[in-house]
């Protein structure tokens, strides 16, 4: 017996009969002697609509007002989600977030979370034995107004609550299973995994698997909350995120990923001397485009290439950038290719394990696949490809690992 953080996520709190398959799954924690505290998001796509409706009326409306307005989809599914549970017999309370005790700081639309103060919900459980319906994604300002955490922000609501409580598990209920070994709408024997650590799903996270909000995920390994995310409609175990998993032996990774937003700039025929790479990143930086994987070549007659990648959105923007600078930075030209594709395998237990990223190569060379760059950390090699090949390559690269 402990407390037990629920999140659920829009599409399983759409329409009434998902509410109410919701509050089955809360109830039946409940009678299992568990304190039960549940976060929901807004019905399906509530929040899209408000923002539809927003705009209509007014395209320049102001953060405070569309936060005014947004926090509304919430306060919805959670005040249903309490109606149902109290039909089916149980005691049920819905709250706001400033009603549940979220501070944040004043960022409307993307605000972070200063602080929870969990005395009303305690006193709800504890005194009450109340099952409690948090709303998720919104907090109150210092000037009291109602502020919200950005898209998606309802699992960061469930984390940051999980961790105030201090609760024994966070379970965010979604409309997939859990983390899989690879897409699996695409990839021939991707499998569910049993556990996953906490630098992997972030990996994973950042990689494409948009699984869970990043931010939640930082916050869980940041105070040790134990997560699970399982389906709200299949009934079967989900995956565990915790600090150490089970060691994967056999299969010496988690997973393969594919990232799609990315696009590789070439500087070609630069000059070799000290600073140029200095100038590079720091005009790119000073625009915030992130650079992620960078290769020097080796100089020949006093001129080298340096080449990298940037996410597909930002190419156009660094490519003007660096024309501009032409001049001053002295290369030939400038090569862009848009049509590449970044995959990825991730494992915590890489680096104990020699010759994973050459099982990697093998597997791309046995598939024919030519491979432009190479990045490893310590739990992750990436190359990348050209686009055509991505789910070619995430397919041969799944076999070879996870082949039985
Ligand atoms: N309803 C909000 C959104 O759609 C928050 C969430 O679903 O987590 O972004
Ligand atoms: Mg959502």
């Amino acid at each position: 017996m402990g407390l037990i953080v629920q999140k659920f996520g829009g599409t399983s709190v759409a329409n009434k009969e998902r509410l109410e398959n919701v509050a089955r799954i809360i109830t039946d924690t409940y009678r299992q002697g568990h304190q039960v505290v549940a976060v929901l998001s807004a019905q399906g796509k509530t929040t899209d609509e408000l923002i539809a409706k927003a705009m209509d009326i007014n395209p320049k409306a102001s953060k405070r007002e569309m936060d005014m307005l947004l926090s509304t989809g919430e306060q919805i599914s959670c005040s249903l989600c309490a109606m149902a549970i109290q039909a089916m017999g149980y005691p049920a309370v819905s709250l706001t977030g400033w009603q549940a005790g979220f501070q944040t700081n004043s960022s409307y639309s993307n605000a972070k979370i200063k602080k929870v103060r969990t005395e009303r919900i305690q006193a709800e459980l504890d005194r009450n034995h109340s099952i409690v319906i948090v709303t998720g994604f919104q907090g109150l300002n210092k000037f009291d107004d109602n502020t919200t955490l950005g898209r998606g922000g309802s699992d960061t609501s469930a984390v940051a609550l999980a961790a105030a409580l201090k609760a024994d598990l966070c379970q965010i209920y979604t409309d997939v299973d859990g983390i899989y070994t690879a897409d699996p709408r695409y990839v021939e024997g991707a499998r569910k995994l049993e556990e996953i650590t906490f630098d992997e799903m972030l990996e994973l996270a950042s990689l494409g698997a948009q699984v869970l909000h990043n931010r939640s995920v930082e916050m869980a390994k940041k105070y040790r909350v134990n997560l699970e995310v399982l389906s709200s409609f299949s009934g079967k175990p989900g995956t565990k995120v915790k600090e150490v998993a089970k060691q994967m032996e056999k299969t010496q990774i988690s997973g393969v990923a594919k990232d799609k937003n990315v696009a590789r700039l070439a500087l070609v025929g630069v000059e070799d001397k000290p600073g140029i790479a200095y100038q590079v990143f720091s005009l790119l930086g000073k625009e915030n485009i992130n650079v992620d994987i960078i290769l020097q070549s080796y100089g020949r007659d006093e001129r080298q290439d340096i080449s990298f990648t940037v996410k597909r959105s930002d190419a156009d923007q660094a490519l003007a950038i660096l024309s501009e600078h032409q001049a001053t930075l002295g290369f030939d030209h400038i090569d862009v290719n848009k049509e590449v594709v970044k995959v990825s395998i991730v494992g915590a237990g890489m680096l104990e394990n020699a010759g994973v990223a050459a099982k990697m190569f093998g597997a791309l060379y046995d598939a024919d696949i030519n491979i432009h760059m190479i990045s490893t950390s310590e739990i992750k090699v990436s190359v990348l490809l050209d686009e055509i090949n991505g789910n070619a390559a995430v397919q041969a690269i799944h076999d070879k690992f996870f082949e039985d």
